[in-house]
């Protein structure tokens, strides 16, 4: 960067007065990306961020400067909920001003404020704190010359448009400041920031001397412990980047600081580092939390290609010939979903699938869909439980999950048949790890965030089956779901395409679940695995 030509720069003044959250000085060297951006004082200036970068410090630096430098000035503070607010305040704002007794003093006098929704300054400076995640009601006619908006992914577009009404009396020197993590390429954040000059931190590498493209995916390998080249594979210096602008023409500024460009990143660190979040995370947790990048909106989630590549040569496991070997010392685990007659699309049929819990996969041995002219028509109820209760039998089945549906009696007359080694499941719609209820003795799962487990396993290949020939029929139902973005409750839901069936894909990640249940801590390759959120 060139010299600044009168006085020194904010960035300079600015590490004379803060600390970081250690009570530290701040680290521009080691963390060079954020020198620009706390030097930046343009009116309109967007940052995508990865978690845990120093966003939250930068906010409130940012907001204490500018108080304490402009009497008088007015600041409106907006995030998606209250507790981020108080969160804000408590752990990055006041902290700054607490362990400085200088700027405690010069802060605070006889006129001054300080609670939850607002802190004024002895020189007349004035911050507001709103949340409009919900609503922006609250916030509606309020008067500020700078108008800051947190988690932005959180936050619905109008409510924001209310926000940056606040500015409207200083047409000349509003400021805006939008942060936040992405979401998917339809969510608020990624849109903001693709309207402004999309600032990229690009590394050259010095063996093949070529500028690295913006920090995406091929900067990952699971072999590399460090950033390397996406041409040589040779590693490259961070410190060495720069920001360079992918839409020079926009006058808005934007950044995007995915945690890979942090020189103090951690590789691999029991389940905290990149490589580990690589394995752990949903893929979409991943690109938004890690990567600084949208998941895509309709994308498909896994092809037919990919899923038939994890077929093996072997046929579905006749169940009168099970190899005792086969099934002795592993969870043998099977999962059913009842038949029910649909409104729309007719009948659709029980389905079961059995599969083995082997050291690195899951095998599935055998599946079979109840129907055809044997099934079909015939009106005796005992058909189907007796070959499920026979098959449970033939492949010494440890555990069968079933989903709840209400007003179903199968579930009841197989728990009869097979005591405790029964299980019965249901979906909730809600945000949680996956849990007992005792009162109704079933597992709540998570429908949303279970399934983008169950995504992330099976393209990792996680899953095994028997051959194509015998398998396709049951993988097709994988691909009869999409993913669905609803804007008002900023929440991503799984949905079935009209018709089809998507019995399969339940069954599956039943049986991941009881897998993860089954095995607890001592799950062969999912030790490591929890609902992270
Ligand atoms: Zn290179």
């Amino acid at each position: 960067m060139s010299k600044k030509q009168k006085g020194v720069d904010l960035i300079t003044r600015i590490g004379h007065i803060f600390r970081n959250k250690e009570g530290k000085r701040l680290d521009f060297d080691t963390r060079p990306y954020w020198k620009q951006i706390y030097n930046d004082m343009s009116r309109y200036v967007v940052l995508m961020t990865s978690r845990q970068i120093g966003k939250s410090t930068f906010q409130a630096i940012r907001i204490l400067f500018e108080m304490l430098v402009t009497r008088n000035t007015s600041i409106l503070f907006a995030n998606a909920k209250k507790t981020q607010n108080n969160e804000f305040r408590q752990r990055s704002l006041l902290p700054q001003i607490y362990r400085n007794r200088k700027l405690l003093r010069a802060a605070f006098g006889k006129s001054s404020i300080n609670n939850a929704k607002m802190m004024k300054l002895s020189n007349g400076s004035t911050l507001h704190l709103e949340h409009i995640g919900t609503s922006a009601d609250s916030a509606r006619g309020s008067s500020a010359r700078t108008i800051i908006a947190d988690e932005v992914q959180d936050i619905p577009r109008e409510n924001l448009d209310v926000i940056m009404e606040s500015a409207a009396s200083f047409p000349k020197d509003s400021k805006y400041r939008f942060t936040g993590t992405c979401k998917d390429d339809r969510n608020l954040m990624y849109q903001l920031f693709l309207d402004t000059c999309q600032f990229e931190w690009i590394i050259p590498c010095a063996s093949c001397q070529e500028d690295n493209p913006p920090i995406g995916m091929e900067h990952l390998d699971l072999e590399r412990e460090y950033l390397f080249c996406s041409e040589c594979k040779k590693p490259i210096n961070s410190l060495e980047g720069r920001w360079v602008a992918q839409n020079p023409k926009c006058k808005r500024m934007g950044y995007r600081i995915p945690r890979l460009i942090d020189p103090n990143t951690v590789w691999r660190n029991s389940a905290d580092g990149i490589l580990d979040k690589y394995e752990i995370y949903s893929r979409n947790k991943f690109l938004n939390e890690v990567m600084a990048l949208p998941s895509i909106h309709g994308e498909d989630l896994i092809t037919l290609q990919e899923l038939e590549s994890f077929c093996e040569d072997r046929p579905i496991m006749d169940p009168d010939n099970v190899p005792r070997k086969e099934i002795e010392g592993q969870a043998i685990i099977a999962a059913i979903d009842w038949a029910y007659n649909t409104k729309i699309g007719g009948v659709s049929h029980t389905i079961i699938s059995i599969a083995k819990v082997e050291h690195e996969h899951i095998k599935i041995l055998y599946m079979k869909r109840f129907s055809g002219p044997y099934y079909d028509g015939r009106n005796d109820p005992d058909l189907v439980l007796n070959e499920i209760v026979g098959l449970v039998a033939a492949f010494g089945v440890d555990w069968v999950f079933a989903d709840h549906r209400i007003g179903n009696k199968e579930n009841q007359r197989l728990k009869q048949r097979i005591g405790k080694r029964f299980v019965e499941v249901e979906y909730s719609n809600g945000s949680h790890p996956v849990r007992w209820k005792s009162d109704s003795k079933r597992y709540s799962i998570p429908k949303t965030e279970s399934l983008d487990r169950l995504f992330n396993q099976l393209r990792a290949g996680r899953f095994t089956f028997p051959n194509v020939d015998a398998s396709t029929e049951y993988l097709t139902d994988i691909l009869n779901v999409y993913t669905h973005y609803n804007d008002e409750l900023t929440r991503r839901s799984y949905e079935r395409k009209g018709g089809a069936s998507d019995d399969f894909l339940d069954l599956l990640n039943f049986t991941l679940i009881a897998a993860i249940q089954y095995y607890g801590d001592n799950m062969p390759w999912l030790g490591k695995y929890s609902y992270q959120d």
